[in-house]
């Protein structure tokens, strides 16, 4: 996904994929089925932000079909001529689009989780397939979207989530009540997994606001024992 999003910020006006064919993957995990499903997700994504989903495409051919790759590229390209440019055709404005991509691309590891479970299916029919993903389940993704909370009141100062935040969203250090820099935060939940369950600082916040974070000169932890 990061891939695909990483080609459109970068000025593509189309996305193809060409994988083996289905069922035919050398590996056991399928990845060609993986693939499939992510841009069934993309492509949601992609109408939620306003861009029109027929700019990524993936189909599925061996080795020894190179007449049909030429096919598919081909039928492909001309799809995208026919489209226009990314963005203006959607009347899109350009640092909007800039905006939305950076935006979908940061959130990549959250939609991956969400989805865990259906990125990993193989459904056999196409109509199966469309119906994998609906849009109102995106709108619902983006609607009760996840955020990270450090609740000040019960952070100890542990270190455990700092250390563990793939993404350095976690700003603390000893003695210091650690808070989350929503800006760089990709939504993982590993700090809330870590979280010491006796602190169980942490909270998950779906669809609502994140209270603003504690402010800087407030942020000395002071122990109960020490203010005895
Ligand atoms: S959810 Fe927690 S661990 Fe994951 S990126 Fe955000 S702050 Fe870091
Ligand atoms: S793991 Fe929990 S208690 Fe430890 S620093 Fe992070 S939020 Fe605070």
């Amino acid at each position: 996904m990061a891939f695909v999003l990483r080609a459109f910020s970068n000025g593509m006006d189309g996305v193809f994929i060409g994988g083996c064919r289905l069922n035919e993957c050398n590996y056991v995990t399928h990845g060609n089925y993986h693939a499939l499903n992510m841009v069934l997700l993309l492509r949601r994504i992609m109408e939620h932000i306003g861009l029109n989903p027929e700019r990524l495409r993936i189909e599925f051919m061996s080795g020894a079909e190179a007449n049909l790759f030429v096919e598919d590229v081909n039928s492909f390209v001309k799809k995208v001529k026919s489209l226009g440019p990314l963005g203006e055709a959607e009347g899109i404005d350009r640092q909007e689009l800039k905006v939305r991509l950076a935006e979908m691309s940061k959130l990549v590891p959250y939609f991956k989780l969400m989805n865990q479970e259906k990125l990993g299916s193989r459904l056999k029919t196409d109509e199966e397939r469309e119906g994998l993903f609906t849009q109102e389940e995106i709108d619902k993704l983006f609607s009760e979207m996840v955020s990270y909370y450090i609740d000040p009141e019960k952070c100890q100062a542990c270190m455990t989530c700092l250390r563990r935040c793939p993404a350095e969203a976690i700003v603390g250090g000893k003695n210091k009540i650690h808070v989350i820099d929503q800006d760089k935060c990709i939504k993982c939940g590993t700090c809330f997994e870590v979280c010491p369950p006796r602190f169980a600082s942490v909270k998950k916040l779906s669809g609502e606001p994140v209270p603003p974070p504690l402010p800087e000169e407030k942020r000395t932890l002071v122990r109960k024992a020490k203010e005895k």
